[in-house]
């Protein structure tokens, strides 16, 4: 059986750039490979500047490699796959603030990732609209919206619809519960797992929460300047005491406790 998204000795280097002679070679991740299956959710950790955004990129599709491969369902992904790709792994930014267009309602949004599908009859792209809307908590009249109409919570509700409109197998998500109030986030999460088992999507989470790693995380995966250090399953990992630093990482602040709402959170939780 191949496995859902199989990444193969995946590496990037910045190369400098033309237009700034001070700029150097950056090496961002050097080869690593890891595997996850569908329903998983793997967590993405480490310190500013290890690599964790650059390979949330390269796995949706957003940047490129410069060395390695993937393979989503068995299947190698190349360019030429970019619309494939679009539809089975979609990617939630940082800063849901910012990544909305201020100018457009929300149902004009949310139709942007439904131009993948050109069979789609207008009332199908409403009707797709709002399931996705109903699905993250929101109502279809919301739809009508402009982003500065709503909370911050409601606008990372809108950002997931966005993702998950198309139905993906993973969603890729680049520390997307960082500015939210305690409580919201906590929402929010619930929302994740919620959807999870719904729509069997698979998580990858840049985060640099433990708690979030420990609640939520099938696989840990641990970066250190570009290298992959770690990458097992999250009850391993969380048992190895061996490595100081893996152990700093996760074990900082465990002890703070975050309010779960689902069933599935409360039961990993206690
Ligand atoms: P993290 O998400 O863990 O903070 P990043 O993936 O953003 O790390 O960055 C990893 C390394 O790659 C850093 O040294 C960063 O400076 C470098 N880097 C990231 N993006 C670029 C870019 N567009 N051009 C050159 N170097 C970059």
């Amino acid at each position: 059986m191949s496995h859902l998204l199989e990444v193969k000795n995946l590496g990037k280097t910045y190369r400098p750039r033309k237009a700034w002679p001070w700029s150097k070679k950056s090496v961002a991740i050097e080869p690593l490979s890891f595997h996850i299956e569908a329903g998983e959710t793997l967590a993405v950790m480490g310190e500013t500047g290890s690599g964790k955004s650059t390979l949330a990129k390269i796995i949706a599709g957003v940047d490129s490699p410069s060395s390695g491969e993937l393979w989503l369902n068995g299947q190698k992904l190349h360019n030429q796959h970019y619309q494939q790709r679009c539809h089975n792994i979609r990617m939630i930014f940082q800063d849901s603030e910012n990544s909305l267009n201020t100018h457009l309602t929300l149902r004009k949004q949310l139709e942007e990732p439904l131009k993948f599908n050109t069979d789609l009859t207008a009332q199908e792209r409403n009707e797709k609209i709002d399931i996705a809307l109903r699905r993250v908590g929101m109502l279809t009249e919301h739809g009508e919206f402009y982003p500065h109409m709503l909370s911050s919570g409601q606008k990372q509700r809108v950002c997931i619809a966005r993702a998950i409109i198309l139905e993906p197998q993973i969603v890729v998500a680049d520390e997307a519960l960082v500015g939210l109030d305690p409580s919201v986030r906590a929402q929010i999460i619930n929302l994740m797992l919620n959807l999870q088992q719904d729509m069997g999507i698979s998580y990858i989470l840049v985060t640099h929460s433990p708690q979030i790693v420990k609640h939520i995380a099938d696989k840990i995966l641990i970066l250190y300047r570009g290298k992959m250090i770690v990458f097992d399953k999250t009850d391993i990992v969380l048992g190895d005491d061996q490595q100081p630093y893996v152990h700093q990482l996760l074990h900082d602040h465990l002890n703070k406790q975050i309010k779960f709402k689902s069933d599935k959170a409360k039961k990993i939780a206690d």
